[in-house]
């Protein structure tokens, strides 16, 4: 089997050539990426023209499959070192794969414990996130790295945030978001 990664517009697919594969097909897996399988005679020009015709169904796939992950289990309580170690696995890798999906960039991320607000982004593009947000599920924290990815395009809380937000929020519902987070307060500690 021969492997490589095919770069074509804002994609990143895995090629995976086989001396038996019939026909051209393309995977979406749950993490997003994208894997096309072709026989090994199959050229560049037909694999481009494939992912060509495709491409709508492979960006709407992707965003499908990166957002509609299971929930996550509830904290009835929770230790601090616990959340660090479960923020620190989790959101570097998610927050990466927000921005990859809407072509933003951060110069560095850094997971605090504020207790006070769930995230920050300066305007030298450092990103930081509280370890807290492990509290919210994954629709809630979505929201939270996408409130923060959004600062690198609009420094404020102006209409165009807002708007810019609601865009790249797969329901459209920032507001419904808003009020079950503020619903949620970081519980003290005992
Ligand atoms: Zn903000």
């Amino acid at each position: 089997m021969l492997k490589y990664v095919l770069k074509y517009k804002d994609l990143s697919l895995t090629v995976k050539k086989y001396p038996v594969s019939k026909r051209m097909r393309l995977i979406v897996h749950r993490n997003g990426s994208v894997t096309l399988t072709c026989h090994t005679r199959t050229s560049k020009k037909e694999i481009e023209k494939f992912i060509e015709i495709n491409y709508l169904w492979i960006l709407e796939t992707v965003k499908k499959n990166v957002y509609l992950q299971p929930v996550r289990e509830s904290f009835e309580s929770y230790d601090i070192k616990d959340l660090k170690k479960k923020a620190a696995l989790y959101i570097p890798e998610r927050l990466g794969m927000l921005a990859r999906l809407h072509n933003l960039e951060y110069t560095e991320l850094s997971i605090g414990s504020a207790s006070t607000k769930w995230g920050s982004c300066s305007r030298d593009k450092r990103i930081r996130i509280s370890c807290y947000v492990m509290l919210l599920n994954k629709e809630q924290i979505d929201y939270v790295l996408l409130h923060e990815l959004c600062h690198l395009i609009h420094f404020n809380h102006s209409a165009a945030f807002h708007e810019r937000l609601n865009q790249m929020l797969p329901g459209h519902n920032e507001k419904q978001l808003v009020k079950e987070i503020r619903k949620i307060s970081i519980p003290r500690r005992k």
